[in-house]
């Protein structure tokens, strides 16, 4: 099939956008205490424990509510947000499609970037309206390896399985290039670094 060639030019494309500059760990630790004295922590530590009874890797509570993306000015970074206790259950599957990635090679070491979006969150991070993020039912990862290669090679190996597996488990798969993905279960789509299929790199390229 001639797109298959045409693959690895999209991922390089896709790899050319940048990621902003990480927060360092002190800068998250010093502003999740901040977060965390001003909550209910019966019900976080209630949330934390849902989620690690339903999966084998599950985020810790820091990942559980932080946003890690860039924002708009005016807006805090990092952010937290705990979704509401009917939408705990909506992140448990979503989680598992990325441990399955994992457990069966297609990804190598992960960390995540942001699960569950407050309305105010997803205003400014520049997320779309009808983000899954916002019903608690999508996760944000990067992976650790930084090789380009390597990357690249990762990308190649999501863009197969989900064309295999995506439409029976509703895949809806997100590349944003720099080892930057999105995944959720809530339907079988892809999409690229503009968050249009045109750009994902699972889809037939039109040379532009
Ligand atoms: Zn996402």
């Amino acid at each position: 099939m001639p797109t298959i060639l045409l693959w690895p030019i999209t991922i390089i494309l896709s790899t050319a956008v940048q990621a902003a500059p990480q927060l360092d760990s002190a800068t998250e630790t010093t502003a999740f205490a901040g977060w965390l004295a001003g909550q209910d922590a019966v019900a976080l530590t209630r949330y934390q424990r849902f989620i690690d009874a339903r999966v084998p890797r599950p985020p810790s509570l820091l990942d559980l509510t932080i946003n890690r993306h860039p924002v708009k000015p005016g807006c805090p970074r990092p952010m937290f947000a705990v979704p509401p206790r009917a939408q705990w259950p909506r992140l448990v599957p979503a989680l598992r499609l990325v441990e399955r990635l994992w457990r069966e090679g297609v990804i190598s070491d992960y960390h995540f970037t942001s699960l569950y979006h407050s309305a105010a969150e997803n205003g400014c991070v520049g997320g779309a309206s009808g983000s899954k993020h916002l019903q608690n039912a999508a996760v944000d990862f990067d992976v650790v390896e930084t090789a380009v290669a390597a990357r690249a090679a990762m990308a190649l190996r999501l863009c197969r399985f989900w064309t295999r597996n995506g439409s029976a488990l509703r895949f809806g798969f997100g590349a944003y290039g720099d080892g930057r993905f999105h995944a959720d279960v809530e339907g079988y789509r892809a999409w690229g670094p503009d968050f249009k299929r045109a750009t994902s790199p699972c889809l037939p390229v039109r040379l532009r």
